[in-house]
């Protein structure tokens, strides 16, 4: 069994991703399974090198240790092109040229016809003229996608339980944005699959793209795995420490003095919570 911690490089460690880190951790020891890093810099409009040390570092210092070497996405993009490749052979992508201003101001004057609950109207799925593939972003056709499983999808958590995957909830998701040539969607499922992740243990705020994730594994022929969301870090007034921009980086607190022992007991103190 294995399992892995995935921060994105956007910034300084905080209270809340150790949070998530720790139950990595905790669940890595308590299974006798594998534990590893990923640092997910697929996004380099947002993701930064020096982050991606001061993670490393961090960690360490917090006595982290992994079972397999760090796994960086920048060095992936073949394997994302591949299952993009296989997707356009599949049909089940198409190119868009929309830009958000467009796509809002779509929105704002017709009528929603299509029975997926998504914020794009589909202009590009249906303009069978455009022949554009460079600069373009790369949607999937979710309905055709869910008529080629043709099977009602699942996915488990890590008591046996199961959830229903609700296609109409996502739409046409871009699986290839036209700034990265890649999305968050596709090079997390490609790499839990490259990197045989069996679990995966993550905040409750990413529970929502479980189902895409399902999708794609699907499509892709990518074994399925078992999904833990984890409640999220409250600070002691309350409020969700899940914001990168509000919660206190670790570099802080250890210039302030704590060390790793101290830190972990606090953030054990705080607890978290479920939203519902
Ligand atoms: N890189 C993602 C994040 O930092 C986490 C991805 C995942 O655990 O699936 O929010």
């Amino acid at each position: 069994m294995k399992t892995r911690f995935a921060p994105s490089p956007t910034g300084f460690l905080h209270i809340g991703n150790i949070y998530s880190a720790y139950q990595c951790q905790d669940w890595a020891r308590k299974n006798h399974a594998k534990l590893i890093l990923r640092i997910e810099d697929i996004d380099h409009t947002r993701c930064r090198p020096p982050f991606s040390q001061a993670i490393i570092t961090d960690l360490t210092w917090l006595g982290f240790t992994w079972d397999e070497e760090t796994l960086y996405q920048q060095s992936r993009k073949l394997a994302y092109q591949q299952a993009l490749q296989k997707l356009k052979n599949l049909e089940l992508i198409y190119p868009c040229t929309c830009t958000r201003a467009q796509i809002k101001k779509t929105l704002e004057n017709h009528q929603k016809t299509y029975p997926y609950a998504d914020p794009y109207q589909g202009t590009c799925r249906e303009n069978k003229h455009s022949h554009a593939t460079q600069n373009v972003a790369w949607r999937l056709n979710i309905h055709k996608a869910m008529q080629h499983i043709n099977k009602p999808l699942y996915w488990y958590d890590y008591l046996g339980k199961k959830h229903p995957v609700h296609a109409q909830e996502y739409g046409d998701v871009i699986l290839a944005r036209k700034d990265i040539g890649t999305s968050y969607h596709l090079a997390v499922v490609i790499d839990d699959a490259f990197q045989q992740i069996t679990h995966v243990i993550r905040g409750q705020d990413l529970e929502s793209f479980t189902g895409i994730h399902r999708i794609l594994q699907a499509l892709l022929d990518l074994p399925s795995l078992s999904y833990t969301h984890h409640g999220l870090l409250y600070a002691p007034n309350d409020e969700k420490w899940s914001k990168q921009d509000k919660a206190p980086s670790i570099q802080k607190w250890r210039s302030q003095g704590w060390d790793a022992a101290h830190i972990r007991h606090y953030i054990d103190s705080l607890g978290s919570r479920h939203e519902h």
